[in-house]
């Protein structure tokens, strides 16, 4: 699948976990009605209230790396130990015959190798908190990890934050509100004239 047409444009969004990604991702999906959530495949469970094909492709590491052999994703990593994500290039397609645009969550590696594949087409935003222990702060408040995942968390972060210059643009989410009209207003710019709501 190679970048062909106009309509063939993409939004990659990623984030140090914590960074506020998933509430900015929410807001735009609510704006921006032409954008459409790209559901990855993945081989880690469900959790409580996922949806498979809504939230993601749950499926079995055999299955991932059958894929994987097909060539089926325009990028995947190893995101936690055993467990594999990637962006689907049928569902990238089923996107774009829909109408829409896709808009990838993904990691950090994922984005960029996903940005490195779409080029001028992709529009790569990395979204990160004003401090390492502001950071820290909003995943404690989030209460969703225990004190390991944490650092695991905080670790991680600081050595994503080194690729943060390596994107199209960079959002600091200080004001939830100025940066969801930031990310918001870029989006805006990037999309086709007149294409774009
Ligand atoms: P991510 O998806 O990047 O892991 P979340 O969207 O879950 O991050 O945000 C992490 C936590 O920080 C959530 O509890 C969220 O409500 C909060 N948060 C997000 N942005 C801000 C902000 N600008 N100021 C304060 N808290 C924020
Ligand atoms: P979670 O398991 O918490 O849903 O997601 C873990 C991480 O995997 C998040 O940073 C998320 O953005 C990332 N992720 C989700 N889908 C993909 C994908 O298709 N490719 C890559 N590289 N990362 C993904």
């Amino acid at each position: 699948m190679g970048p062909e047409s106009e309509r063939q444009r993409i939004i990659i969004i990623t984030a140090p976990s914590g960074s506020g990604k998933s509430t900015i991702v929410r807001h735009l999906l609510q704006t921006l009605p032409e954008l459409r959530f790209s559901v990855s495949a993945c081989t880690r469970s469900p959790r409580q209230g996922e949806i498979h094909g809504r939230d993601y492709f749950f499926i079995s590491v055999e299955e991932f790396q059958q894929k994987i052999s097909e060539e089926a994703f325009a990028e995947y990593e190893m995101v936690y130990a055993g467990k594999y994500y990637g962006t689907l290039k049928s569902e990238l397609q089923k996107i774009w015959r829909d109408g829409g645009y896709p808009l990838a969550d993904i990691d950090v590696q994922g984005a960029l190798r996903l940005k490195h594949y779409f080029a001028d087409k992709a529009l790569s935003i990395f979204i990160k908190a004003p401090a390492l222990e502001i950071l820290e702060q909003r995943l404690r408040n989030r209460g969703t990890e225990t004190e390991e995942s944490l650092r695991e968390r905080l670790q991680k972060a600081e050595h994503e934050l080194q690729w943060s210059n390596s994107f199209d643009a960079l959002i600091v989410n200080d004001q939830l509100d100025e940066a969801c009209q930031q990310t918001e207003q870029l989006i805006r710019n990037f999309l086709p004239k007149g294409l774009s709501v």
